[in-house]
């Protein structure tokens, strides 16, 4: 037992697992020990900082105090009367206590109601004007569904296979003509469809010219949208007149080029040939198609990075909603890099911040102004304001205020608001930093605090809010440690409570310090820390006691907490079980339970942590089962993140952490937030998807949130017809600065109206509807099997595209085709890919449970970009690029299909999801390029698994790692840890590299070429 270097005693390890003594280790010195508050009764007084009333609120009602930015001035009203946590959840939330809600569809109209509203057989579900049934998400498996009515000889969906179960070998009569009867197998021959030969546009649809005849090395030339072109008339589509400016008409198909897109899926009578160009298929190698040409018909919207709605045209009326099958809502990244420079930011001064008097609406481009300027109408409820005096302009004969152009309010989508001091219930906090530490065994043993101490030593200087910055340290193996930084001392001392049953701090002050003034406390401690428990071979972790006190330290001032945790929580309160992963729980009832917290613990923490303004992020190093899905809740509902580093192990994921880590400190913060999206007449959001605790019906409590954080919503139609020709949204943030500063930042948008289907299709935004339908897909998993989840993804990829098709099909005799909208291309291999992805893919033996619940985690909050690239990663060939000039490399870099036959045997190779590289080397790569990259031969059989990449003294290894820089730069939010597998190195290979070439056919699972011959099958029935 080495003795704590600054002299404090250390429990020896008799305390250990001698919970229920009061205090068991004292420190000389230390003040004198308060008597120990219940962890209830400290949570209560909040006397300094309070809002009014919250005093008087009974201390088990946890949201009772939560009057935060909530009810602020400005905000449309107080929020509504309060009640404990969990006695009455918000009611469409997923952050209600207990099970998450069975459908976050659940709330969507009745009339999109379960499959038992499925029209009368008779009628078929898409031949008539009669919304087909909506909503099958989250409901139980969808086996009948409503494709079931249909006659089974038109009706392959019923019986069509899941795209992870290898298909029944079914052995119906194929019929000669494509929709009926085809074969439900996806891994026999396509049916043999129309006999005629493909319509002569489908050459300009199979991909380019390519001097590569193994593989198209780029993405296949599919000609852009005409985006000018003006909405077909609903009825009399082939009415050709409609198109002015498509010229004269040359042919059925070819007009309609701008509209939709198809696949030939036809062969020739007798072939076996799939007649499927599989070089044509679309890909997304250029990533995320950020919708800015919406930009160009609202140029006061603000940039589609902080706001973008699945489709850019609102639908009219109720049965356009269930008959667009995708679903209705927006991704909102309120924090975005700004993609034009900085935020304006605008004082108001004595005119307050202008806002609309009935709905709160902040002044925007979109407000008109009358009566010669006194007056302004709010857009989004109509509302004529009265102009403040001192706010009044003049305006133009076309009712501009004259001085629109030099107001950023008044013309640009995104502007910050400065807010007076109506608009805080206490003095802006200072950002403050807390840290929770595992020191047991693993920790130590892994490397793990060398790197955590070392990293916050190299932050301090770059912690946002200087000089008001607080810091501050729990440690905690069987017992928990605290530190007093108290800036008189040299060192910091440690006080040991080892009383889990009854947590309490053993000094009042000091434990959360100004980080300027105790500067040299904390260095200190952080120099020490690693050598403080070198020796400590205790295995418990007293992770929920560690709360507790953590809690009560932070709950006066709200802020950061990061907690490190190397083990599963063993002592105490909200100790976990090794429940691990139940390989007879899959595929029933059960299944869902794995992943979803067992003890309420964590999510009644989450809520007092949320309610104190205190975001929690959890960093996870355990090599065994450490229950991310109960670990991650934390995170979850205060608005933080979960890293996981399974196995960690210093010298391999040390950089990693040491990266990600420094983002999580350095990164722009907005504390004590709250966000809340109003909308015009007529819609409403009626679902969040996200990391942020529901605080009354629409208004998102965030602790803390950042540019790395993006949420998603459902949008539904409150009225069966809308009458207005234009919806307005406005994003709205409240938030304290890391300056100190209120802030309300607000983003406003526009979107028409439409009544055109297929304008709705047009306007599609792929990367919005991945986004939401991934989340909602994340959420589905932790109230329903993966394989439920798995169809039921599968089936809104078949209701659309089928709604698409008969839009077009009848009139255009394009059966053998499977037809889709431009803007979706890219739909069905996203959906396959969420199937694919580590939160959905397989069961049981195909992703430890614990990675399943992180990259879940994940999924909830990466903005469109990086979540698109983490469910279809960058694949690039890297050799043939490095010993090009360096200026070159970036420009020659070409993404590649995520294919095995992209991948050459002599080339090496690598892939990006964003968390992770793999280097992938040939099994015939030149053993020169191996040996100058990896520093080390490959004759020597090195351990692939432990090569940790570094610069060497060549070119090649010069400009390999220059590629890693640019791509890690390119997104910051993210380390990627380097990985090297050679060819054939089982099993290895597989699980890094085969499980993420998603096209291809692997485990059970479908091919892209499988996949869109099923769809193709099942759109046609
Ligand atoms: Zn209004």
């Amino acid at each position: 037992m080495q003795p704590p270097p600054m002299g404090n005693e250390r429990p020896r390890p008799q305390h250990q697992g001698v919970p229920g003594r009061p205090v068991s280790a004292f420190v000389p010195g230390a003040a004198v020990a308060p008597a120990p508050p219940s962890f209830g009764a400290a949570a209560a007084p909040r006397a300094p900082f309070a809002p009014p009333g919250a005093a008087a609120s009974p201390a088990g009602a946890p949201f009772a105090a939560a009057a935060p930015p909530a009810a602020m001035a400005g905000y449309r009203g107080p929020p509504p009367p309060q009640r404990p946590f969990g006695a009455a959840p918000p009611p469409q939330g997923p952050f209600a206590a207990g099970a998450p809600p069975p459908s976050p569809f659940a709330s969507a109209p009745s009339s999109q109601g379960p499959f038992g509203t499925a029209p009368p057989p008779s009628q078929g579900p898409f031949t008539g004007v009669t919304p087909p049934p909506q909503g099958p998400f989250g409901t139980a498996a969808p086996p009948p569904g409503p494709f079931a009515t249909t006659p089974p000889s038109q009706g392959p969906f019923a019986s069509a296979p899941p795209p992870f179960r290898p298909p029944p070998s079914l052995t119906q009569p194929q019929s000669p003509t494509a929709g009926a009867m085809a074969p439900p197998a996806s891994y026999v021959r396509p049916p043999p469809v129309q006999s005629q030969p493909p319509p002569p546009v489908q050459g300009y649809y199979t991909g380019p010219p390519t001097a590569n005849p193994q593989f198209p090395m780029s993405r296949p030339a599919f000609q852009q949208p005409v985006q000018t072109m003006p909405p077909p008339p609903m009825a009399g589509f082939g009415n050709q007149a409609a198109y002015p400016t498509a010229g004269p008409p040359t042919g059925t198909l070819q007009s309609l080029v701008e509209d939709f897109q198809s696949l030939s899926v036809s062969s020739a009578p007798g072939s076996l040939d799939p007649g499927l160009d599989i070089k044509g298929l679309p890909r997304p190698l250029d990533g995320d198609e950020e919708p800015v040409k919406v930009l160009e018909s609202y140029p006061s919207n603000c940039h589609p990075r902080y706001f973008r709605l699945t489709t850019h045209a609102i639908p009219a009326s109720q049965s356009l909603v269930s008959r667009w099958h995708l679903p209705l809502g927006a991704v909102v990244h309120p924090l975005a890099e700004s993609p034009d420079g900085e935020v304006p930011v605008i004082n108001f001064g004595a005119a307050g911040v202008i806002r609309c008097r009935r709905c709160r609406t902040y002044i925007n481009p979109y407000a008109t102004f009358a009566d010669a300027g006194r007056k302004w109408r709010c857009n989004l409820c109509t509302l004529l304001n009265d102009v403040p005096g001192e706010y009044f302009c003049a305006i133009d004969p076309s009712g501009r205020r004259y001085d629109a152009d030099q107001r950023p309010e008044l013309s640009k989508g995104t502007v910050e608001f400065v807010a007076p001091t109506e608009y805080m219930v206490r003095p802006p906090m200072p950002p403050s930093y807390f840290f929770l530490i595992d020191v047991s065994v693993s920790a130590v043993r892994s490397g793990l605090l060398e790197v955590v101490a070392k990293t916050i030593k190299s932050c301090l200087d770059d912690l946002p809010g200087f000089p008001r910055t607080q810091i501050g340290f729990i440690t905690f193996d069987s017992t928990l440690h605290f530190h007093n930084f108290k800036s008189s001392l040299s060192q910091p001392q440690m006080m040991v409570v080892a009383d889990l049953d009854d947590v309490f701090l053993p000094l009042p002050d000091d434990l959360l310090v100004n980080l300027v003034d105790s500067r040299h406390v904390v260095e200190s401690f952080l120099d020490s820390l690693p050598n403080m428990f070198q020796d400590n071979v205790n295995v418990e972790s007293a992770l929920g006691p560690a709360l507790k006190a953590a809690f009560m330290v932070m709950s006066q001032i709200g802020g950061k907490l990061l907690v490190f945790q190397s083990t599963l929580p063993s002592l105490g309160n909200g100790r976990l079980r090794l429940r691990g992963d139940d390989v007879r729980a899959y595929g029933t009832d059960k299944e869902h339970t794995l992943r979803v917290p067992e003890d309420p613990f964590y999510k009644q923490m989450a809520a007092e942590f949320t309610k104190n303004q205190i975001a929690v992020d959890i960093f996870s190093f355990s090599d065994k089962y450490c229950d991310i899905a109960s670990l991650g809740s934390l995170g979850k509902y205060t608005g933080g993140q979960v890293y996981h580093y399974p196995s960690f192990q210093a010298v391999t994921h040390g950089d990693k952490l040491k990266h990600e880590l420094s983002r999580d400190l350095t990164r722009e913060t907005a504390w004590e937030s709250v966000m809340r999206i109003r909308c015009g007449k007529g819609v409403r959001f009626t679902t969040y998807h996200g990391h942020f605790m529901l605080r009354s019906t629409d208004l998102l409590a965030l602790p803390a949130v950042d540019s790395d954080k993006a949420f998603a919503m459902q949008l539904s139609l409150e009225e069966t017809l809308m009458t207005t020709q234009t919806v307005y949204f406005q994003v709205a943030l409240l938030y304290t600065s890391s300056s100190g500063e209120r802030r309300i930042r607000v983003h406003t948008a526009a979107a028409p109206v439409v009544t055109d289907l297929s304008e709705m299709y047009r306007q599609a935004d792929t990367g919005a509807i991945v986004s939401l339908l991934s989340r909602i897909a994340v959420e589905n998993s932790l109230s329903d099997k993966l394989d439920s989840v798995r169809q039921q993804l599968q089936l809104k990829l078949v209701r659309s595209l089928k709604e698409y098709r008969n839009l077009y099909v009848v009139q255009h005799r394009i059966g053998g085709r499977l037809i889709y909208p431009e803007s979706l291309r890219f739909l069905p291999l996203y959906i396959l890919c969420m199937c694919k992805s580590l939160a959905l893919r397989g069961g049981y033996a195909d992703v430890s449970l614990d990675e399943r619940c992180a990259a879940g985690f994940s999924m909830m909050i990466l903005p469109v970009k990086s979540l698109l690239n983490f469910i279809y990663p960058s694949l690039y060939r890297v050799d043939e690029v490095l010993a090009m000039e360096p200026d070159r490399i970036d420009g020659s870099l070409k993404r590649l299909p995520l294919t095995m036959q992209c991948l050459d045997t002599g080339g090496l190779y690598l892939l990006d999801d964003g968390f992770t590289f793999l280097v992938w080397l040939g099994r015939m790569l030149s053993p020169e390029l191996v040996n100058s990259i990896l520093g080390v031969s490959l004759a020597n059989f090195p351990d692939l698994s432990k090569i940790h990449l570094r610069e060497c003294d060549n070119e090649y290894s010069r400009n390999f790692m220059k590629i890693l820089r640019t791509l890690r730069e390119e997104d910051a939010s993210y380390h990627q840890l380097c990985r090297v597998v050679r060819q054939g190195e089982q099993p290895r290979e597989g699980f890094l590299l085969l499980s993420n070439l998603v096209e291809d056919q692997m485990a059970g699972t479908s091919s892209y070429m499988d996949w869109i011959l099923q769809i193709h099958r099942q759109t046609q029935s």
